[in-house]
């Protein structure tokens, strides 16, 4: 491993332009961290990519890289890009526990965040290191929202989140778990007891529906919700899974690691969501994509569908009259989530877009007034780096909606917020 990432770091050409941090939407600064790297200074490399990107060894496990930094590494034009993402999770790998945060003077400022996924765990980060006095509420048992309960163990260790959860109580964090805010508690208790701004980072966690006929058999599953518990469900020797964006890969490689057989992914038209390199990987545990298939129904033998007619441009144009069963022990629809409606429901004001995305204007500011939001509750199913982007530019919204001067930033230096 070592080697590797010695030999990576020393391929860097150290490009004038880097297109690779240009396409890293954190911009993380990949030339200098990888300078750092070579001058054996891990540590110094840790802090500053923590203090650009506070779920760096998330990041560089689970971004897209293809798409991201290593497809645009130019080296990649003629050869093998320059894998900075490994050096990126080893050196963040080792900060991590050793990160020691500097006594920071509270500010008098309280700060409420909902949600314990990237989202809320950044500004929550973030707002301690200001000064801010942060307490997370999150509905389930333990943090980390989709990275913890969607994302599977093979491709991100939970154990990292357990590092986190350390980490927040270094830095004074406190987190009240099992707390669901718009049931029993509302947003507005959270502004009555005296919270000065609140965070909403609930993410994107109703799945979507086909609204065909046997939806509710006990047969079929959503995507994300097997994955929450795949443990104690057994999909079967054969699984048909309906859609093929990242989730569905995801959905496929969990049911061969829990007993399936045979897995067959569905995809409406000629094209799929997912990730070539989720693709792959699904691949070579054996999926199989199957194309061009309309689900029409789900009956207990299986799914139903017709065949999708498709124009020469791949446009789908039409379905065939003859429906065909494929028979399967299981059925899981992954096509996508949205956020659930409890806050809109149970907060007066708060408005969401007809999709139940929370609305806010260019400061992050819900309608309603101190309530800031960003993470898939906003953009509906995105990335973990473009979590933890929106969520940065929230936390320094929030700063200055709470009229914070003198903050210390992490590195120590003072600067003032507005
Ligand atoms: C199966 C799957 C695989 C994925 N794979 C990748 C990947 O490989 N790479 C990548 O970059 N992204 C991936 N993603 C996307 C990524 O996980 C999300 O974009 C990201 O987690 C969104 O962060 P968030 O903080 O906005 O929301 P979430 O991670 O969804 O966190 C929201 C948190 O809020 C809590 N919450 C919700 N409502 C309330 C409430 N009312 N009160 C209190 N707490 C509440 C939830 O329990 C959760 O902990 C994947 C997503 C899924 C579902
Ligand atoms: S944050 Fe993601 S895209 Fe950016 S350098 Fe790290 S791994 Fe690459």
């Amino acid at each position: 491993m070592a080697i590797h990432i010695e030999s990576e770091a020393e391929r860097c050409l150290n490009c004038k332009i880097p297109l690779c941090r240009q396409f890293c939407p954190i911009s993380t600064p990949i030339p200098r961290i990888i300078q750092l790297f070579r001058e054996k200074k891990v540590m110094q490399a840790g802090k500053e990519l923590f203090e650009n990107n506070p779920m760096s060894v998330i990041c560089a496990t689970v971004c897209n890289h293809e798409a991201q930094c290593a497809g645009h590494c130019v080296l990649g034009k003629k050869s093998t890009p320059v894998q900075f993402y490994d050096i990126e999770k080893f050196i963040s790998d080792s900060y991590l526990d050793r990160m020691r945060p500097e006594p920071v003077a509270k500010n008098g400022r309280y700060v409420a965040v909902v949600g314990s996924g990237p989202a809320g765990l950044t500004v929550a980060v973030l707002l301690a290191q200001r000064g801010c006095e942060v307490t997370v509420f999150e509905r389930k048992h333990l943090i980390g929202g989709m990275l913890r309960y969607g994302i599977p163990d093979f491709r991100l260790p939970k154990t990292v989140l357990d590092r986190y959860q350390k980490l927040l109580n270094r830095l004074g964090i406190r987190v009240r778990t099992a707390t669901t805010i718009g049931g029993a508690l509302k947003l507005e208790d959270l502004l009555r007891d005296g919270y000065d701004a609140v965070f909403v980072g609930t993410g994107a966690w109703r799945p979507k529906t086909l609204g065909v006929r046997g939806e509710c058999g006990a047969n079929v599953q959503f995507g994300v919700s097997y994955l929450e518990n795949a443990g104690n469900v057994d999909l079967g020797r054969t699984v048909a899974i309906i859609g093929m964006g990242n989730v569905a890969m995801d959905v496929a490689r969990t049911a061969f690691r829990h007993g399936a057989e045979r897995v067959m992914l569905f995809s409406r038209g000629k094209h799929a969501n997912a990730s070539s390199q989720e693709m792959s990987y699904a691949a070579l545990d054996g999926a199989e994509f199957i194309y061009g298939k309309q689900i029409v129904a789900i009956r207990p033998e299986g799914p139903v569908f017709r065949d999708a007619i498709l124009d020469e441009t791949g446009a789908v144009v039409g379905y065939s009259e003859q429906e065909i069963l494929i028979h399967a022990d299981s059925v899981v629809i992954a096509i996508s989530q949205r956020p659930k409606d409890k806050l809109l429901l149970s907060t007066d004001h708060l408005e969401g877009t007809a999709k139940g995305l929370l609305v806010v204007d260019e400061n992050h500011m819900t309608t309603v007034k101190g309530v800031f939001s960003a993470g898939d509750v906003v953009t509906g199913p995105l990335t973990v780096v473009h979590a933890v982007r929106s969520a940065k530019e929230t936390a320094e919204a929030m700063l200055r909606y709470m009229n914070v001067k003198d903050i210390v930033n992490p590195s120590g230096n003072p600067e003032t917020a507005d």
